[in-house]
């Protein structure tokens, strides 16, 4: 399993994509609208993890939520797997809270799931799938 991106809410990606730019020295990626998460997304692609900045569109959107009561900050972790239907099973079985007990589409049109932070030590957890891989 390995990392494929931080997400990070961010009140304003006009303020904090050229910010970030300059921390990683890479240009971000075109704004894709997630309607899933009423959110404008930004990708900056580094080494070995894809920075993913993530703006708010709406009040009831979970990253203007998540901004309102914690500030701007690291949202999420994302991580990859083969399999995330079987992997959400496992986890399931295992004890552990999913938000969503069967994936969605995210950014990049990649499938996506989110554990509960309440199981995993208050850090919300992202398992993506790449569409291509999928095994259904
Ligand atoms: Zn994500």
């Amino acid at each position: 399993m390995k990392i494929n991106h931080l997400g990070i809410a961010v009140k304003s990606l006009e303020e904090s994509v050229p910010v970030f730019e300059k921390v990683f020295g890479v240009k971000a990626g075109e704004t894709e609208y997630v309607s899933e998460q009423k959110v404008n997304v930004r990708k900056l692609s580094i080494d070995n993890c894809d920075i993913e900045l993530l703006e708010g569109t709406r009040p009831d959107s979970p990253i203007t939520k998540f901004i309102e009561k914690k500030g701007e900050g690291i949202h999420h972790c994302s991580f990859e797997v083969s399999d995330i239907v079987n992997s959400l099973n496992k986890l399931k079985e295992e004890g552990i809270n999913l938000i969503n007990e069967t994936p969605r589409t995210g950014a990049d049109d990649m499938l996506i799931a989110f554990l509960h932070p309440k199981s995993t030590a208050g850090v919300l957890m992202e398992l993506t799938q790449f569409k291509g891989e999928e095994t259904i």
